[in-house]
């Protein structure tokens, strides 16, 4: 490493202790080891942190907001009363419908607006979602973060790029502050929502002076980056740790094309805005549940082996309350020990989004990666979204160019049929390009059926 480098990290690094002092105070590192030595603790000690936790909030959400506390009084359930899992069972859970509709009464009375921070979901499904999160709530996310992302071969002060989005409407102020951000923080971000091949191509040259020890991206924008350098033939050395793939399912094509080019891997972290970080993956593979910040529960009658949406509980959030919270997302759990030596339970497969999971008549549920893997291969094909409209109905919208043929359109729908059922009616429209919605994101797969089926 060149000195000046070594005197960046250096002094990232206390910027970085400087910034957690200033937010959580001096007993910050006090806290981070508290947090490290949790999460390596044996599984029962690590359940019993959670569940002391879940009744902890429990007894604040039916003591402070006026939703819980009317939800149980009308069914008569004490929150004392709830002493192990299986009881959680006997509270409903909470939809998003009903996150728009009564978000006032599911404040907490003990904060006042001032301590409350208001944050929206991205919307890449649907309307934003709004919900308030206590200023202490982050503090406790970041601890959760910074023991996780370490996975990664992150650690405070060492050069991160990002490729992330950037809101359209960023102010000139905004965007001072986070060019300031970023040079404490040793951060270099790059705008996946607006790029291009020139622009990725010049930042790899740009990589290579500065370096980057980590990176961290959406999922489908580390994918873009990787096809460029692939097509052009760049392959960058720049001494890469690890790579953390965030806020999209990370498809196996994209994995394998990722580690290809930057030769190291790839961690997926699947989180949310609602309720932060929910799992990451470990150097095994596995995916390991956040017991530090949420309780998760799979809606299904056999959770380690029929897959159902995922419920969460979050532990810290107590200017907003999310009991058994339907976060739209379809997983199963999985009951095996980790080899990587940690022992936080497994979150055994992410199926993705619930209106990204498709459903066949005869009840199966059908990963949307699944036509993703299929057809992203396909040359002639530049884009693709199918949408599930009905049990017998899809429709399939292509991006092609001159070579597509009437055998590659067969195939296509013959993979559809295959998936969700010989008689299901799959109706094609040929496209010059499938529009970005304001999110940035391009949903491939898209599923009504499975968001009917959760109103
Ligand atoms: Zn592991």
């Amino acid at each position: 490493m060149s000195i000046i480098r070594y005197a960046k990290n250096t002094f990232s690094k206390s910027a970085w202790c400087a910034y957690n002092a200033y937010r959580q105070g001096a007993h910050f590192r006090r806290r981070l080891a508290e947090t490290e030595r949790r999460l390596n603790g044996s599984r029962e000690e690590i359940l019993q942190f959670q569940w002391n936790r879940v009744c902890r909030m429990l007894k604040h959400a039916y003591e402070t907001t006026t939703y819980y506390r009317e939800l149980f009084d009308s069914l008569r359930i004490r929150p004392e009363a709830i002493q192990r899992p299986s009881d959680l069972l006997q509270i409903p859970t909470l939809e998003k419908s009903t996150v728009r509709v009564r978000l006032g009464e599911l404040v907490s009375n003990t904060y006042p607006k001032s301590q409350l921070k208001r944050n929206a979901t991205g919307g890449s499904s649907g309307t934003p979602l709004v919900f308030y999160q206590d200023n202490g709530y982050w503090n406790r996310r970041n601890l959760s973060v910074y023991y996780f992302d370490r996975w990664a071969g992150w650690d405070f002060g060492e050069r991160q790029l990002i490729i992330w989005g950037f809101p359209a409407n960023h102010s000139k102020a905004g965007r001072a502050k986070e060019q300031l951000n970023s040079y404490w923080r040793n951060h270099w971000w790059f705008n996946g929502f607006n790029t291009s091949e020139a622009k990725m191509v010049n930042l790899s040259k740009k990589m290579e002076r500065w370096r980057p020890q980590t990176i961290l991206a959406y999922a489908s924008s580390l994918y873009q980056f990787a096809q460029c350098l692939h097509c052009n033939g760049l392959t960058p050395d720049w001494g890469l740790k690890g790579i953390i793939s965030s806020a999209e399912m990370l498809y196996p094509h994209y994995r394998e094309l990722a580690e290809q080019v930057f030769q190291t891997p790839v961690h997926n972290r699947y989180g949310s805005r609602e309720t932060g970080l929910i799992a990451m993956e470990c150097s095994a593979g596995r995916m390991h549940i956040n017991c530090n910040d949420i309780y998760l529960e799979i809606d299904s009658d056999e959770p380690y082996t029929k897959p159902g949406e995922i419920i969460i509980t979050h532990l810290n959030n107590y200017g907003m309350p999310f009991v058994r919270y339907r976060i739209g997302d379809v997983g199963v759990l999985s009951n095996e020990i980790c080899p990587c030596g940690n022992r936080t339970p497994i979150l055994g497969d992410l199926l993705g989004r619930t209106t990204a999971t498709f459903r066949s008549k005869d009840g199966r549920w059908i990963h949307g990666g699944y036509f993703t893997q299929q057809f992203y291969g396909i040359k002639t094909v530049s884009q693709f979204q199918l949408i599930q409209e009905s049990y017998d109905l899809c429709k399939l919208k292509l991006a092609v160019d001159d070579a597509f043929t009437d055998d590659t359109l067969g195939w296509i729908v013959h993979k559809i049929k295959d998936a969700l059922g010989a008689d299901v009616h799959v109706e094609t429209d040929f496209v010059e390009k499938i529009p970005k919605p304001p999110s940035g994101k391009i949903a491939y797969t898209i599923s009504k059926v499975t968001a009917k089926e959760r109103r």
